[in-house]
């Protein structure tokens, strides 16, 4: 992936950091959050040592994708292993799968059943 697509990305994951922090915990982050990757890291790091957000879901996942990020291991199909689309990402920086495989996946997980992140 161009490394001006992963900047944005990356930014759009931390801006969720940012509103669930301040939506969930009240708690605020400066909005220039981060210029670089080795930046961002001390950050994500600093967050996840607070108790209070190790069970917050939501954030972990984040976190797990940032972290991806940050060794290079970001927006890889965990399937095929091939990279995921921009636009599919966009969408949803959490996507784990390009779209081929979660077609080929999707029979087994829309069997009526909504992921609550499609709720909202
Ligand atoms: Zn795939």
């Amino acid at each position: 992936m161009e490394a001006k697509n992963l900047a944005v990305l990356r930014n759009e994951m931390f801006n969720r950091v940012r509103s669930i922090l301040y939506e969930r915990y009240g708690e605020f982050v400066p909005d220039p959050l981060v210029e670089n990757e080795s930046q961002g890291e001390i950050v994500v790091r600093s967050i996840k040592r607070v108790e209070s957000f190790k069970a917050d879901e939501d954030l972990l996942d984040l976190f797990d994708a940032l972290e991806k990020v940050f060794s290079g291991r970001y927006g890889y199909c965990l399937f095929c292993r091939k990279e995921i689309e921009f636009s599919k990402l966009m969408k949803n920086p959490l996507a784990k799968f390009c779209d081929t495989c979660e077609r080929m996946l999707s029979p087994t997980y829309v069997s009526g059943d909504v992921q609550p992140e499609e709720k909202r």
